[in-house]
């Protein structure tokens, strides 16, 4: 029997916005991968700018060697304010055609798949989205690489300033990220076991923490751990912990920042980000146009773009907060 022939000669991948650990695992994936079909496999520096300034190098696998296990992104990442024009996506569909590049990989966030989805409806370009964000916040996947190391991370932190906050009966306001989405905040609070967690989604009040914490005092507990996302409904950190301050709460505050971002992916990203970058060469190999990986009950699926984009994405997220709203309230 005769090996089937790839129906792209070259493609190539990128990473792009904010970076998420396994973010390498999901490039080593792609190029291993699209190596292994017999396709010539590409990679463009810094997300779009790099695409805009044609940085592009064809890699081998040995290029991808001991990546698996580094945080960040080799290729680099960044955010272009070209690549959100016409002029500049037609320039950036120069730059693949010139480079004989057939279909593009895009890992990044919900922002990068819309300028994905935007660059193959203007010029056809064949494009297919693996998630690569710590927010988790891509409507359509249960999951999204870096999320589950994040997490870890955040966890890993408040565990010890659970135990100095124990031993000295402090109230601890620990900020984790999420400007607008409260996934971190939630499964870090579930995990560690918080007192509040406070989210952008939901409206908590700080007269609600006032009556829980002075609840939690009389009945002779005097250290608390919230959890708050740094967009919560009642602001950062350092916000909240301006107004318990007024209630008479003398709370010290935790900023996790971008330490949440950094570090080795844990077993759970590298395995799915391998199978995410696998699943996008397949997708794009057997002439799919466009679409976004997405894992769903556990088992990788190709989605379309056009769904991903579309601006209703609050309902699947609000879904997970209610679940763990309600688990956390128990
Ligand atoms: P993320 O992918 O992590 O959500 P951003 O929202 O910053 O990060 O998006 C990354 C890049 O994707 C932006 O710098 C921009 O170049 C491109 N992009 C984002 N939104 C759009 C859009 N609506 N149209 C075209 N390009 C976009």
């Amino acid at each position: 029997m005769t090996q089937k022939k790839p129906k792209m000669k070259r493609i190539a991948v990128l990473t792009s916005g904010g970076d998420a650990p396994g973010m390498n695992a999901a490039i080593r994936a792609v190029v291993r991968s699209g190596i292994a079909a017999g396709t010539e496999v590409c990679g463009i520096w810094s997300g779009y700018e790099g695409l805009l300034e044609g940085n592009v190098l064809q890699l081998s696998a040995s290029s991808v060697a001991n990546t698996i296990q580094r945080g960040g992104t080799w290729l680099k990442t960044s955010r272009s304010d070209e690549f959100r024009t016409k002029a500049g996506r037609k320039k950036a569909a120069h730059v693949l055609d010139h480079a004989g590049i057939e279909g593009l990989v895009v890992i990044g966030g919900d922002g990068s798949y819309r300028g994905a989805l935007a660059l193959h409806e203007e010029h056809g370009v064949r494009v297919v989205g693996v998630p690569g964000t710590i927010d988790n916040d891509i409507r359509g996947t249960d999951d999204t690489i870096g999320f589950d190391t994040a997490i870890n991370t955040a966890v890993e932190m408040i565990d010890r300033i659970r135990d100095t906050a124990s031993s000295h009966n402090r109230i601890f306001i620990v900020e984790v990220m999420g400007r607008a989405s409260g996934n971190i905040a939630l499964a870090v609070g579930l995990s560690c076991g918080a007192e509040f967690v406070m989210i952008p989604e939901v409206k908590t009040k700080i007269q609600d923490i006032h009556v829980g914490l002075q609840r939690s005092i009389a009945r002779g507990k005097l250290s608390s751990i919230l959890v708050a996302a740094e967009g919560s409904a009642l602001g950062g950190a350092n916000e909240i912990a301006a107004k318990l301050k007024v209630l008479g709460h003398d709370a010290k505050v935790a900023i996790l920042g971008h330490t949440q971002r950094g570090g080795s992916p844990t077993a759970h990203d590298r395995i799915l980000a391998s199978r995410m970058g696998q699943l996008a060469v397949e997708s794009l190999l057997s002439g799919k146009p466009e679409g976004m990986i997405a894992s769903v009950k556990g088992e990788m699926k190709h989605l379309s773009l056009l769904a991903v984009n579309s601006k209703t994405t609050t309902a699947q997220a609000a879904k997970r907060m209610e679940d763990l709203v309600r688990i956390l309230a128990i």
